[in-house]
């Protein structure tokens, strides 16, 4: 390496180790020391992104740092936690400092964003691979879960889904958009918005939750799970944005919209009997939970069947 390990960590890390009241020690030992207020639990989340495999490997720099907190952060706003602290494990092919500035500067800025600190990591040489580990705070016993929902619960979605799909299609060339959306498509596939305000808002209210990351059936499939439930989705009410509609048919933007993935977008139930609905939240009902297992999906009165159920690896 060009630039040595401990002088990237210097130059591009370090910067990010934001001081905190709840860290006593950040980087620069064999560990890093946090104290969480009291009365509060940790909630613990890691993902990794591997280039080729997460994201196109031309991908620019500051979007893969961007990407690689947002897909993590957004399973702490499926908890309804408020981020704190991260940890990175990078694996760099090369040390290219062009890289390394436009990755920790999209990282940097979603990170200062919620005030977290960069706490420690691990820099080594290999395939092109970013782990970033988060860790939120949530008062005791008061974590959304998956577990929770009962037969009659609404199903509700923030934001809009299908666009990271229709996007990578795009990244992937497999599709040519027009210039006024393409832009719009692109940004939703490389720059989520983790959804943490709406997280936080939904503690209390939800009676469960979970971020649709590999596709609204796949993640709604999970929740489902837990309770041996079923729901009955209506797709007249999908929450699809503009573009989206500009650029498919009907049923191809249903079938992103389902199957596709990449949103992180927050999916949760909230029982009838709770009356407390924060008005804060830009959300969508789209269906209900059933007793009788499995996704329904109906379209004025009619069942339609989806082609696709959404991303798994190894299958
Ligand atoms: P050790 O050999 O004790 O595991 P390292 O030499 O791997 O320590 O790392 C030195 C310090 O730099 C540690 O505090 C570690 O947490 C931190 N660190 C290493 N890589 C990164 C990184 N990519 N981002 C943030 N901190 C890092
Ligand atoms: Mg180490």
């Amino acid at each position: 390496m060009s630039l040595g390990e401990f002088e990237v960590i210097r130059r591009y890390f370090s910067p990010l180790n934001l001081a905190r009241a709840d860290v006593t020690l950040g980087i620069g030992d064999d560990a890093a020391l946090c104290r969480p207020p009291p009365g509060m639990e940790v909630a613990v989340a890691v993902d990794s992104l591997v280039a080729g495999v997460h994201f196109p490997a031309h991908t620019s720099p500051r979007d893969v740092g961007h990407k690689a907190l947002a897909v993590n952060l957004s399973d702490l706003a499926a908890m309804g936690a408020e981020p704190a602290w991260l940890t990175l494990a990078l694996t760099l092919p090369e040390v290219e400092e062009s890289w390394l500035a436009e990755f920790s500067r999209g990282l940097g800025e979603l990170a200062a964003r919620y005030q977290m600190s960069l706490i420690g990591g691990d820099t080594t040489r290999g395939p092109l691979c970013i782990s970033v580990q988060v860790m939120g705070l949530l008062p005791e016993g008061r974590g959304l879960t998956r577990n929770g929902a009962r037969p009659g619960d609404a199903i509700y979605l923030t934001g809009t889904v299908g666009d990271a799909g229709l996007g990578l299609r795009q990244a992937l060339g497999h599709s040519r958009l027009k210039p006024a959306t393409r832009d719009y498509l692109l940004g939703r596939l490389h720059r989520p918005t983790p959804r943490i305000a709406e997280g936080l808002a939904l503690r209390g209210v939800a009676s469960a939750a979970i971020d649709v990351s590999d596709g609204l059936l796949a993640d709604l499939g999970h929740l489902l799970e837990a309770g041996n439930l079923g729901a009955r989705l209506d797709l007249a009410r999908l929450p699809l944005s503009a573009e989206l509609r500009a650029e498919v048919s009907e049923q191809d933007a249903w079938e992103l919209a389902l199957a596709a993935g990449d949103d992180y977008e927050l999916c949760f139930t909230v029982s009838p009997e709770t009356a407390a609905f924060p008005a804060d939240i830009s959300c969508q009902c789209i269906g209900r939970i059933e007793d009788r297992p499995g996704i329904r999906c109906y379209h004025g009165g009619r069942e339609w069947l989806p082609t696709r159920r959404g991303y798994e690896h190894y299958t």
